[in-house]
């Protein structure tokens, strides 16, 4: 069985599915006010505090998919970070400085007024396991609901940086623990000098 993929024009999406014979033909088109530029462009968001090795499986899988890729992290007033906005941008630009098409961004606000600020149609999530589908299933269909030219899509990493997480990395630094297998060498650094001795 083959699975082809192709686009037509800006606005239709064309599914083959070949199953030996004449292939039977899904057809999405998109209606032109939705927009479409043509080139995808992905916007990846998140805290990345820090970056992970899992973050940057991701960030490396999907620089192949898509034409462009904006890593931009939130600066959520909700949630107290351990590393500033501008840490945070400043390590991500380090360890995707290799990765072509990647860029590094921050934002405020709602995440698809964002999304169109930077004429971007997808959002990139992780799934790392079924506890990510309740609130990630939640955030994508509001998301939507809010602006539907925006649709996410889902990745999962690698399944040995599957169980990663900076909230589990911050809490192993804070004990003195090693995390070198778990994030780039740069946020090693890092940690240490927010929690030395
Ligand atoms: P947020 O606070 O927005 O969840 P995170 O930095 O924790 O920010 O995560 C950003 C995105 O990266 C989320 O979609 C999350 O599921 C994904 N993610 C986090 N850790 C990993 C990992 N180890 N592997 C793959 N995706 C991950």
């Amino acid at each position: 069985m083959t699975v082809s993929i192709q686009r037509t024009g800006c606005y239709a999406l064309v599914l083959g599915v070949c199953l030996g014979r004449k292939p039977d033909c899904l057809t999405v088109w998109y209606p032109e006010e939705l927009g479409g530029t043509g080139l995808t462009k992905a916007i990846y968001p998140g805290s990345f505090d820090p970056v992970t090795l899992g973050h940057l499986d991701l960030i490396r899988r999907s620089s192949t998919l898509f034409d462009s890729l904006v890593v931009a992290v939130t600066n959520n007033r909700v949630k107290q970070p351990l590393f500033t906005l501008e840490e945070r941008v400043a390590m991500l630009q380090e360890v995707t400085a290799d990765i072509e098409g990647v860029q590094v961004d921050s934002f405020s606000g709602l995440l698809v007024d964002y999304a169109r600020s930077k004429g971007a149609q997808i959002v990139l999530r992780g799934l790392r396991a079924i506890s990510d589908f309740e609130y990630e299933f939640q955030m994508a269909l509001t998301n939507r609901k809010i602006d539907p030219v925006v649709n996410t899509v889902f990745m999962m990493p690698s399944e040995e940086f599957s169980y990663l997480s900076s909230s589990i990395i911050r809490e192993i630094a804070s004990l003195g623990g090693d995390v070198t297998p778990f994030v780039p060498a740069p946020v090693v650094e890092k940690l240490r000098q927010k929690f030395p001795g």
